[in-house]
């Protein structure tokens, strides 16, 4: 068993809420110092923190907006002032501003992409600074350090009406490739997560309107709405040294979304 994460720091963006707050309290259950990054959501943030001081590691909830560079900057330069390394980024932080092409408005447009693929960019570029400085520890991982890029079933599957968030997820898968084929030879592993439907803020109105989850339902041969933990879980093997060897990959975590449900029948 190699999956501990003892004696790790990681920095999970968007963590007050949905998957990244449970991604922030699995990898704190697994025995790793957990930097909480929210934008807005402080009485989530601490939340998240009180459960992850149960399970007996430190954290810290830190302010910043994953698509302005300077809260980046200080967003690291304080998590390495109060653990003195980093190991795991988790780049999680989304956003969905929908509207049908025509109505979608540049700012739309702009504020998807910038925080769901900027934010990826500025936050990675700190973490691999910091990953190539500090090099392997052998007592703590295989890798410099790891990076997973929180993606979607979208970066492959178009999406109507929400071209901006399938631009910025199809921007991420491409990203995390290029960039796992870049610094791999450092030693970090960059990888994504692709999450089908999880119920969570962001499609709220969906799941909890009884045709919207029919719809849902409809699309996910597996039958069930996935939980966050389900990708906490993905994400948290996806770090450990178990997955050493995984470099460059997107791992679905969609109870099936991507196999096409709609050719089960006839097609
Ligand atoms: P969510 O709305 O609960 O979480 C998104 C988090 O990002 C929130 O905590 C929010 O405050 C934070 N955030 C937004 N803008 C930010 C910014 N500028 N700086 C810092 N933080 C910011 O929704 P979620 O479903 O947990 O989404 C998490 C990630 O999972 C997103 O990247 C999303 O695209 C992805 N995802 C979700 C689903 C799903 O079905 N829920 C499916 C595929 C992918």
């Amino acid at each position: 068993m190699t999956n501990s994460l003892h004696g790790q720091t990681a920095l999970v963006t968007g963590s007050s809420s949905g998957i990244g707050a449970a991604v922030a309290q699995e990898l704190g259950k697994r025995g790793a110092n957990v930097v909480v990054n929210y934008r807005s959501d402080e009485d989530g943030a601490r939340k998240v923190v009180g459960k992850i001081l149960n399970y007996g590691s430190d954290t810290l909830a830190l302010q910043g907006d994953v698509s302005n560079a300077d809260d980046i900057q200080f967003l690291f330069s304080q998590t390495l002032k109060e653990f003195g390394k980093l190991d795991i980024l988790v780049n999680n932080a989304g956003i969905q501003k929908d509207a049908p092409f025509r109505q979608m408005s540049l700012k739309e447009w702009e504020a998807v992409l910038a925080v769901n693929l900027t934010g990826q960019f500025l936050c990675a570029k700190q973490a691999v600074e910091i990953f190539c400085k500090q090099g392997v520890r052998e007592n703590v991982s295989k890798a410099a350090g790891k990076i997973v890029c929180m993606s979607s079933v979208h970066e492959v599957i178009p999406w109507a009406g929400h071209v901006n968030y399938a631009a910025a997820k199809g921007g991420v898968q491409m990203f995390m490739k290029s960039l796992a084929q870049e610094v791999a030879h450092e030693k970090i592993r960059v990888n994504g997560i692709a999450p089908g439907a999880v119920a969570t803020e962001i499609n709220r109105d969906v799941w909890e309107d009884k045709d919207g989850r029919k719809k849902m339902l409809d699309l996910i041969p597996y039958g069930r709405i996935g939980d966050g933990e389900d990708v906490a879980r993905a994400v948290a093997w996806l770090v450990s040294d178990d997955a050493d060897y995984i470099v460059g990959t997107t791992l679905f975590v969609d109870g099936g979304m991507t196999l096409y449900p709609g050719f089960r029948e006839g097609g």
